[in-house]
């Protein structure tokens, strides 16, 4: 049992239970992989929306090319150039200011006398166009915008070759590192996010993947066709496009953006956040000072600075961003709680049905175990109780038999023995067929009215010599005459001799057997035979255990009485096929008490 129990404990036990310590580890997890997989999402939003705005600024390029081409149709660029300004605004309402530069440093458009605007243009840039300053720019956008920002590379464009001597000329700043203007709150290192405290102040800002060049005009454009650059004026974004004539290469086209009208024209591209997020997040566009200049949600407002996830838009765009809000941020606490809840449930259901029904099979393997051990006993101890009759039968007949014994007393006393150890034995094998005949569901009953209080008292009277010669005291009470009872004489009969036999076979040194038969009223009228010893009572604990089949309260091996577990279980099914039971009770005084309690029949009136 032991064993079996062991095996058990380590076959099924321990492998389920660290099952569901390995479930309950990896619940722990749950949360984060859920805002894990939730950031990644926003995030793919961020970038690609990132992406769209820098195409809708290469559509604006292409828009401006086109402009400045259409402006140079059947002109030299020298006479296009003398109000390029005024016509490229009349023309394209992005443009803020046209301007045409040459390459040798020549300002042909605008002057400073057309307007307040072309003079604060001119004190802005002026210097850095004629080639005579070299300033901190963000450029390459075509380079940017072809692959994602922040693999950018050193150099002009890769497509052409570089101006000589320029890309030594152009200072990097990659080392110089700029910190980005938002804090994204999935973008921190989850080590950091798992202990770090919430406290804004705690938390780190990021650095930006931009790198400004220190470069003159000159060397910025080197070969190219045309380009975009953007640059900070008293930190206000300057964004220029620019176009070399195809007329003459040495006259540079170019236009300053009017920032608010590109807003404008960027609005509808941060609006299309994809349909089934529109619920949960919001997208925004947010300028170099981190305020919100579209919106996918009109009516929504938080802390800007603190998005969930947000994507830098790039060189056209320094410093802007593509930043994504949660509308419900505890929706996704909420989320992972319920799940959590629901695979705490799920696991504490799994544990619940392995306990029980690894309790339910220890039990059975628990019955089953002593149900094999009882048989053995059961055989052992019915071989034995087949040997004693056998050995005296034995032993007197063969006295008898040699005429060893001529004392007529001594002869009657031996064959006294013989007849009772006889009966003993029939007793025994027809209990132990009885058995045999019930389990398998075949024992047949006889069924017919008859006087019980008679039956009792023939099977006793009987019985009488057995008792009186091993020196018991018998007494009966029986009625004179008793009422029918319905049922089958032989099996009752059985019944009473098995009750009989009990008590001599566990009474001690008070050797006292009263029989009684009373009639009783309720719950319905039965008659109870009743046969009373003085003997070692039944232990506590075992009243009942004592009718199940092979069950012995007194061992053969600690008492030395022996038996085969049988009759009770037989006096009990008997009386229940006939509507009774037998039940025991102990003694006042000491000793047993059983009754067999039967219906009467029913008399036809
Ligand atoms: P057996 O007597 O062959 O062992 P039974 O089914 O007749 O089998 O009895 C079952 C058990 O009930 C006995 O082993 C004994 O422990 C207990 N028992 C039966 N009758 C008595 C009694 N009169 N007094 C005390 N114990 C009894």
């Amino acid at each position: 049992m032991k064993k079996v129990a062991l095996m058990f404990v380590l076959a099924v036990l321990v492998p389920s239970m660290v099952l569901a310590w390995l479930a309950v580890r990896s619940l722990r997890d749950q949360q984060f992989l859920l805002e894990r997989q939730q950031s990644l999402l926003c995030q793919g939003v961020a970038d690609g929306l990132a992406k769209d705005v820098q195409d809708a600024l290469s559509e604006q390029q292409h828009v401006f090319t086109a402009k400045v081409s259409a402006l140079l149709q059947g002109k030299t660029p020298i006479e296009a150039a003398k109000d390029f300004d005024t016509a490229l605004r009349n023309d394209w309402s992005l443009a803020r200011i046209g301007f045409v530069v040459t390459l040798a440093g020549g300002l042909l458009s605008p002057t400073a006398e057309e307007s307040m605007e072309a003079r604060k243009f001119l004190e802005d840039n002026g210097r850095f166009l004629a080639n005579r300053e070299s300033v901190e720019v963000y450029f390459n956008p075509k380079q940017a915008l072809a692959n994602t920002y922040g693999n950018m590379q050193t150099g002009l464009s890769s497509t052409t070759a570089p101006n000589e001597g320029s890309l030594d000329n152009i200072k990097r700043f990659g080392v110089k590192n700029q910190m980005r203007n938002v804090i994204p709150q999935q973008q921190q290192a989850p080590f950091l996010q798992k202990f770090s405290a919430t406290d804004e102040s705690q938390q780190q800002q990021q650095i930006s993947k931009l790198a400004p060049s220190e470069a003159e005009f000159r060397q910025l454009i080197g070969e190219d066709r045309d380009g975009m650059l953007a640059r900070f004026v008293d930190n206000k974004l300057n964004l220029l496009f620019w176009y070399r004539s195809p007329g003459d290469p040495q006259v540079v086209f170019g236009a300053q953006l009017d920032l608010r009208r590109l807003e404008a024209e960027l609005k509808p591209v941060i609006a299309q956040v994809p349909a089934e997020l529109q619920q949960d997040i919001c997208a925004a566009l947010l300028d170099d000072g981190a305020r919100p200049v579209a919106l996918s949600r009109r009516d929504f407002s938080t802390v800007w600075k603190r998005p969930f996830v947000a994507t830098e838009v790039g060189e056209a765009l320094p410093h802007w961003e593509v930043a994504v809000y949660q509308i419900n941020p505890a929706k996704l606490t909420e989320t992972a709680r319920n799940m959590k809840l629901t695979f705490g449930m799920l696991i504490a259901l799994l544990v619940l049905a392995i306990g029980v029904g690894s309790w339910l099979i220890v039990s059975d393997l628990k019955r089953q175990l002593t149900l094999a051990r009882q048989k053995t006993d059961f055989v052992s101890n019915v071989s034995h109780e087949l040997k004693t009759p056998l050995t005296s039968i034995r032993m007197f007949s063969e006295l008898l038999a040699e005429g060893r014994v001529n004392d007529p007393v001594k002869q009657r006393s031996y064959l006294g023995i013989i007849t009772a150890e006889a009966a003993r034995l029939t007793r025994l094998i027809n209990n132990v067929l009885d058995f045999a005949r019930m389990e398998r569901g075949e024992k047949k009953y006889n069924f017919e009215p008859f006087d019980l209080v008679a039956l009792v008292r023939e099977t006793t009277e009987s019985y009488r010599p057995n008792l009186e010669a091993g020196g018991f005291v018998l007494k009966c009470e029986l009625p004179e005459q008793g009422p029918m009872v319905n049922g089958d004489r032989d099996a009752l009969a059985q019944v009473v001799v098995n009750l009989l036999s009990n008590a001599e076979k566990y009474s001690d040194s008070r050797k006292e057997v009263f029989v009684r038969v009373t009639e009783q009223a309720a719950p319905l009228p039965y008659l109870e035979t009743t046969v009373m010893d003085r003997g070692l009572g039944v232990p506590r604990g075992s009243e009942e255990k004592i009718f199940e089949k092979f069950y012995r309260a007194h061992d053969s091996l600690s008492s030395g009485i022996q038996g085969s577990g049988l009759g009770l279980t037989l006096a009990r099914q008997i009386a229940r096929a006939h509507g009774g039971d037998v039940v025991y009770e102990p003694r006042e005084g000491g000793g047993s008490c059983f009754s067999l309690r039967l219906p009467l029949a029913v008399t036809k009136n």
